[in-house]
C-alpha cells in the first residue's frame, strides 16, 4: 500500500522542530507563550478580538454550549451530516438536538433551520462540511432577527470565508487541530470570539474555573492546549493562505480534470463562499458506471486512497436512536448525500503526478 496516493499527508518542517525543541527546553511543556501565540494568530486569521486554545475541537463546542449557559429543555438546531462530535456535544451540554435538512452544498439549509426555530431554540450550530462555509449570510440574517446565538462547527474550515468575512466570526468559532486537519497539532481545538465576556468565561472553564489560584468562581475543567502543541501550529497557521491556496489549485484541478464524466458530481462552490477544501468530496450518482463503495474499493486497487464523510447520517446510530436528547426529522437530502459521497485526495503535498492518478483512475473506472 505504500504507493497509494494518500488521502492525508502530515508533513511538518524545520520551523515546527525549533519552535517544539525551543518548548522542550524551556522545560514549560503545559499552557504557556506559544498557547498564546497560536490564539494570537486565530484572532487574525478570524478578524476576532479574542481566541480561546483547548485541548479538541470536540471541547471547543462543548465549551461554547457551556459558556451560553445552554442546558435541559433547550434545543440547538444543527446539520445532519456532521461527525459525531457536533452532536455528542450538544447531549453534553443537555440540550435537545434538532437537524436541519441540507442543501446541494451539503452544508445546512437556512429555510430548513426558520422552520424548526422554536422559543426554546438557544443556538444554531452550522457545520462548515468539507471547509466550505455554510450559507452564514443568510443564517446570520435568521438567528440575528430573533437573537440566537450562532456556534460554528469551523473543524474543517479554518480559513474560508463568506463575502469576504471569516468562519469563526459569526458567533462562537469552533475549529479542531486533530491530526487530519488543514492545520493539525495531533490534538486541539480553539474557539474564536468577540464577546470578551464569553471568551472569560471559556479561560476559567478550561483551567478548573479558577480566576487566580486556588480561586474558584465557576465549575471547571481541565481543557488546556500543551505549549508543545501550540508549538506544532503556529508555523502551519502563519502559512495558511498558501496551505488553502495549494489545496483550491488541487481542487481546481481535479475538477478541470474530472469534467463530464457521467454520473459523478463533482463539488461546486457557491458564489461568495471561499472553499478551503479540507475535503474534496464528489457525489457518485445512480447513473454511474459503479456505485459508490465499488468506485471506492476500485480506486484503492488502482492506489487511490478515497474515504466516506460521513457513511450515514449522523444520529442514524442505535447509541442515538431513542434518545430523549436527539429529535430524528426529516432529512431526506442528507441521507441521500451519505450514501452518495466520497473524499478523494486534494491535500498541499500531493505532486502533478499524484493527481494525475487521481484524475486517470476515476476516469478509467467511470468513463464508458
Ligand atoms: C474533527 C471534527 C470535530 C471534532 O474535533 P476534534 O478535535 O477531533 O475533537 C468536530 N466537528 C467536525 C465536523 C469535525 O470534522
Amino acid at each position: 500500500m505504500a504507493d497509494q496516493v494518500p488521502l492525508v499527508s502530515v508533513v511538518l518542517g524545520e520551523a515546527e522542530e525549533r519552535l517544539v525543541l525551543e518548548v522542550l527546553r524551556s522545560g514549560q511543556l503545559a499552557q504557556g507563550p506559544k498557547v498564546e501565540r497560536l490564539e494570537g494568530l486565530f484572532c487574525e486569521v478570524t478578524g476576532t478580538a479574542h481566541a480561546v486554545a483547548l485541548n479538541s475541537g470536540t471541547a471547543a463546542l462543548a465549551a461554547s454550549l457551556d459558556v451560553l449557559g445552554v442546558g435541559a429543555g433547550d434545543e440547538v438546531i444543527t446539520s445532519p451530516l456532521t461527525f459525531g462530535a457536533t452532536l455528542n456535544a450538544i447531549i453534553k451540554a443537555g440540550a435537545k438536538a434538532k437537524f436541519a435538512d441540507i442543501t446541494d452544498d451539503l452544508t445546512i439549509d437556512p429555510l430548513a433551520v426558520e422552520s424548526l426555530i422554536t422559543d426554546r431554540t438557544v443556538a444554531v450550530m452550522p457545520v462548515h462540511l468539507y471547509g466550505l462555509p455554510a450559507d452564514m449570510t443568510r443564517i446570520m440574517r435568521l438567528a440575528d432577527g430573533k437573537g440566537i446565538p450562532i456556534v460554528e462547527d469551523a473543524a474543517q474550515a479554518v480559513g474560508a470565508t463568506v463575502e469576504g468575512r471569516p468562519v469563526g466570526s459569526y458567533g462562537l468559532g469552533c475549529f479542531s487541530l486533530y491530526a487530519t486537519k488543514n492545520v493539525t497539532t495531533g490534538e486541539g481545538g480553539i474557539v474564536t470570539t468577540d464577546d470578551a465576556g464569553l471568551a472569560g468565561l471559556l479561560r476559567l472553564l478550561r483551567n478548573q474555573g479558577m480566576r487566580g489560584r486556588y480561586d474558584y468562581a465557576r465549575i471547571g475543567d481541565n481543557l488546556r492546549l500543551t505549549d508543545v502543541q501550540a508549538a506544532l501550529g503556529i508555523p502551519q497557521m502563519e502559512q495558511l493562505s498558501t496551505i488553502a491556496e495549494s489545496r483550491r489549485r488541487n481542487a481546481q484541478y481535479l475538477i478541470a480534470g474530472l469534467q463530464g464524466i457521467p454520473g459523478l458530481e463533482l463539488p461546486s462552490v457557491p458564489e461568495g463562499r471561499f472553499h478551503v477544501f479540507h475535503q474534496f468530496t464528489v457525489r457518485v450518482h445512480g447513473e454511474a458506471l459503479l456505485d459508490r463503495d465499488e468506485l471506492a474499493s476500485e480506486l484503492a486497487v488502482a492506489g487511490v486512497q478515497s474515504s466516506v464523510h460521513y457513511p450515514r447520517v449522523v444520529f442514524d446510530y442505535d447509541c442515538y436512536a431513542d434518545h430523549p436528547q436527539v429529535e430524528v426529522g426529516d432529512v431526506p437530502r442528507a441521507r441521500e448525500a451519505a450514501r452518495q459521497v466520497l473524499s478523494l485526495p486534494v491535500h498541499q503535498h500531493l505532486s502533478g503526478v499524484d493527481l494525475d492518478t487521481v484524475i486517470g483512475a476515476v476516469g478509467h473506472l467511470l468513463r464508458a
